[in-house]
């Protein structure tokens, strides 16, 4: 009954893969390789401020753009990391998580008959946010192994109708990080065509041998990127929800009159929460990669050894797998049958492709998990 008063404009969009397949892990008792959150809590001194703002009463509504001293830090964080230089009053907006950031930009730049072209595989919000939109989904394949950026086909895909570019690096599912040369491309398509770039960077600290490069460093493109990124993956607090975005403050009040009317502002005592975060030391961050790099390499070698075919990423938490060395081809049907099989859940990635047969074969694992789960999950896959 409710799916069939759902409006057309939605229709296929379900429930997410990531909430079924939490499910699914939670009903079966499997180990939940599946949705994208660590087993731990991120820093005590960033979760220690997040009481203590709430003891100190910070529980009403914050300001609408997000508390000055969390976009000051933002601000100071890309210049920190980057060089790049934001004006926390007019080039910062905090949001509700990435989700939201994303969301807002889509709704304020595009409307029916407009085109946004993504890459796939892509994250699941962007073509159900293109859908409230009413607008049109353009996508453009990476295709594995080594999942590059094909800059002939982006320039084909590139319309009078289109709005907007959707890019994601460090990229979920794949792993991926852009090389500056496969930015410099997409960056200069987008000049030439006058185009606006949403560049969705929420891993950008989750990078092992590559490094991150925000696509609004790059010359001509500081003006017409939103950059977006969140709190959850950097900092481990994923249902904490804060996100935020820099970019110039024509595209921020765009994008703020979106965000004003999706949720107003967002969680008061989080924010100052994550302002202490975004200031922590490097060596926070060098340990946190370090710890997810070994991660990584536990969890490739296991699925490696259980004759999964390893697309090795280079960041995320992330790793995307062929399951045609096992003599499967549905990784649908393959993740389906996992928890009974062997216990483990998965995501199966042709539910974030158009191009379903490219991504049929495809099964993410997340690594973001403590050592004796990976371990077990490792043992368990074994079996197969
Ligand atoms: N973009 C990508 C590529 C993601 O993987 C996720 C999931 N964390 C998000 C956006 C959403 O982030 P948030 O939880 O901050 O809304
Ligand atoms: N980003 C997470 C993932 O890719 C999931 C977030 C969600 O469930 N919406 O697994």
């Amino acid at each position: 009954m409710a799916r069939e008063r759902l409006h057309p404009r939605l229709a296929g969009f379900g429930a997410t893969i990531f909430g079924e397949m939490s499910a699914l892990a939670a009903r079966t008792g499997s180990i939940n390789l599946g949705q994208g959150f660590p087993d731990t809590d991120g820093p005590a001194e960033v979760l220690e401020a997040a009481v203590a703002a709430m003891r100190d009463g910070q529980n009403q509504y914050p300001p609408a753009l997000g508390i000055p001293d969390l976009r000051l830090a933002i601000s100071e964080h890309q210049q920190r990391f980057y060089g790049l230089t934001y004006d926390p009053d007019t080039e910062v907006l905090v949001t509700t998580g990435a989700t939201e950031a994303i969301a807002a930009t889509i709704l304020a730049l595009c409307g029916p008959g407009d085109e946004v072209v993504s890459l796939e595989p892509y994250y699941d919000s962007y073509p159900a946010s293109i859908a409230m939109a009413g607008a049109r989904r353009v996508p453009v394949t990476l295709r594995a192994p080594d999942f590059a950026f094909d800059v002939d086909a982006f320039r084909a895909a590139i319309t009078p109708a289109t709005r907007l570019v959707l890019l994601n690096t460090p990229h979920n599912p794949t792993g991926k990080v852009f090389t500056r040369a496969e930015l410099s491309a997409l960056a200069e398509v987008c000049i030439e065509h006058d185009l606006i770039v949403l560049a969705d960077e929420v891993y950008e600290h989750l990078v092992y041998e590559a490094v991150h490069l925000p696509i609004a460093s790059l010359p001509g493109m500081r003006d017409r990127t939103i950059t977006v990124s969140s709190a959850g993956k950097t900092f481990s607090f994923t249902g904490w929800k804060v996100g935020w975005l820099c970019a110039s403050p024509g595209l921020v009040t765009a994008v703020r009159t979106v965000k004003q009317f999706l949720t107003y502002v967002s969680g008061a005592p989080f924010q100052p929460a994550v302002a202490t975060a975004l200031r922590l030391p490097d060596s926070y961050f060098t340990a946190f990669v370090d710890d997810l790099r070994y991660k990584r390499d536990l969890l490739a070698a296991g699925l490696s050894a259980a004759g999964f075919t390893v697309h090795h990423p280079q960041g995320t938490y992330f790793i995307t797998t062929d399951i045609r060395s096992l003599g499967e081809a549905d990784g649908m049907a393959f993740c389906r049958a996992l928890p009974e099989r062997v216990g483990v859940v998965a995501i199966p990635a042709v539910v974030l492709y158009d191009d379903v047969v490219e991504g049929a074969p495809l099964v993410r694992f997340a690594f973001c998990k403590r050592r004796e789960v990976l371990d077990e999950a490792i043992a368990r896959l074994g079996k197969l």
